[in-house]
């Protein structure tokens, strides 16, 4: 090497290690601002038991989106304003009954129906039950078996994967398009096993999709352990001596009018440039929507708030995205990727924080090169390090950042990765309440989040 090159290699060294000083050191102020004149655990106390479930449409939905507002307003961001939607207004109506009926004995179960299904006839549904583990498994059964019955999906959580997103994934097929699915071979109605590795008498909600091709038939969640109890039951009787009767009054009004809540601090040297990062308002109706999403939330206004507290004043603009209908509809998601196609914002970077207020492990990628993935965790890793959340991998976003993939092509989406282990045992049901969440693990996230947006900004990926 010639000696000009040397030196001018180890200025380079020089300069690229007192960058990551610096930013080593910014990292270090914004743990300790999150951690110790932290807001987001206070706030979520208020969205959790001052507004409590806000469901798409509901009146609690809108309570939200005016509280979203004036929060971010009072911190004093340089702009909040709201992004109009319409999304669908679906209402659970009175709580469900479920029987498993055994001769003469009424055996009750813990349901809940599916979001966005469909009631039954006002005096319940009974009929035999056929016990499936896959979809496949109802079109090889087929008419002549499943004809009449209530299809009962009963595949359990695969406990071999070590983060239970996959495991979720993997499952969610039979409450997403089982229904339909059991429509076709005219099934009366469908019961799933709650999409969970916990063994409890929850039974956890969540969207089913209906297709055009097949009749909507009404569809409920059973807790696991009901489940089990129902499936060891049809295996010592053999159907169809074993029924099972259940009872909703669901219903989708018209659709509604809401709103997306928008923070944003806008950047010093390109104001049209945004990193973006949000959570979804809405939540399902059992509960109080705390870790999912009440924490993503949170954490997306803390991250912003952290920066105001601070003084720091990023280059490009900041935004923290409250989205609406993420849970049954995604349209606070569509219409965000829509209008900032619409007013020509360039999206360098979107991260959605919607796994649960976790202790934050780090960060996926979604579709980068694996040369790309390598030089993040070259140039970011050993910042993360410090703080137990430097997993810098390949991997999902979240659906309510995902329609920019579309609409801003080039843009970088980003899903934090917290810790997944509990996650499902609460996920869509009546436990996911305020209590559950842990102060620093909330705070530690909402730091970590900070922290990769201050990256962004300063350096770009
Ligand atoms: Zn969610």
């Amino acid at each position: 090497m010639k000696k000009s090159l040397l030196v001018l290699s180890s200025l380079f060294l020089i300069i690229t290690s007192a960058s990551a000083q610096t930013d080593s050191v910014v990292m270090r102020k914004i743990f300790d601002e999150a951690l110790v004149n932290g807001q987001c655990y206070q706030n979520l106390h208020y969205l959790c038991k001052n507004i409590g479930q806000r469901l798409s449409g509901s009146a609690n939905a809108q309570k939200a989106v005016d509280w979203g507002k004036k929060l971010m307003e009072g911190y004093g961001f340089d702009k909040v304003f709201l992004q109009e939607v319409m999304v669908p207004h679906w209402e659970r109506g009175v709580k469900e009954q479920g029987y498993i009926i055994d001769g003469a004995k009424k055996i009750p179960v813990p349901i809940c129906a599916l979001g966005m299904a469909v009631a039954t006839p006002a005096n319940g549904i009974t009929a035999s039950v056929v016990e499936v583990h896959s979809l496949a498994e109802v079109a090889e059964l087929g008419e002549k078996v499943i004809k009449g019955k209530i299809v009962f999906y009963n595949r359990p959580f695969d406990p071999k994967f070590i983060e239970t997103g996959t495991a979720y994934g993997t499952a969610g097929d039979q409450r997403r398009a089982g229904p339909s699915m059991a429509a076709k071979y005219g099934a009366v109605g469908v019961i799933v096993r709650s999409l969970t590795e916990a063994n409890d008498d929850y039974p956890h909600t969540g969207t089913t999709q209906y297709t055009d091709d097949a009749p909507k038939i009404p569809a409920a969640a059973i807790s696991t352990k009901a489940a089990d109890k129902l499936s060891a039951m049809l295996k010592l009787r053999k159907f169809p001596q074993a029924k099972f009767f259940f009872k909703q009054s669901c219903r989708l009004l018209p659709d509604a009018k809401s709103y997306n809540v928008v923070g944003e601090i806008t950047g010093t040297e390109n104001p049209n440039k945004f990193i973006t990062v949000g959570g979804h308002l809405d939540s399902w109706d059992l509960a109080e929507g705390a870790h999912d999403d009440g924490t993503g939330v949170m954490q997306s206004v803390e991250v912003l708030r952290i920066f105001k507290a601070l003084g720091w004043k990023p280059k490009n603009s900041i935004r923290a995205v409250l989205f609406m209908n993420e849970e049954n509809g995604t349209k606070g998601g569509l219409k965000y990727a829509e209008l900032a196609a619409q007013n020509k914002e360039q999206h360098i970077a979107a991260i959605e924080s919607d796994e649960g207020g976790f202790t934050p492990r780090g960060f996926s990628f979604e579709g980068l090169t694996a040369d790309k993935i390598k030089s993040i965790n070259k140039n970011y890793k050993a910042l993360f390090e410090p703080y137990e959340a430097d997993r810098l991998v390949i991997g999902g976003s979240g659906s309510d950042v995902g329609p920019l993939k579309v609409t801003m092509p080039g843009v970088t989406l980003i899903g934090f990765r917290p810790d997944s282990q509990r996650y499902f045992d609460i996920h869509h049901t009546p436990n996911d309440v305020f209590e559950n969440v842990n102060k620093r693990e909330l705070e530690l996230g909402a730091a970590a989040i900070a922290s990769l947006v201050y990256l962004i900004d300063q350096h770009g990926l």
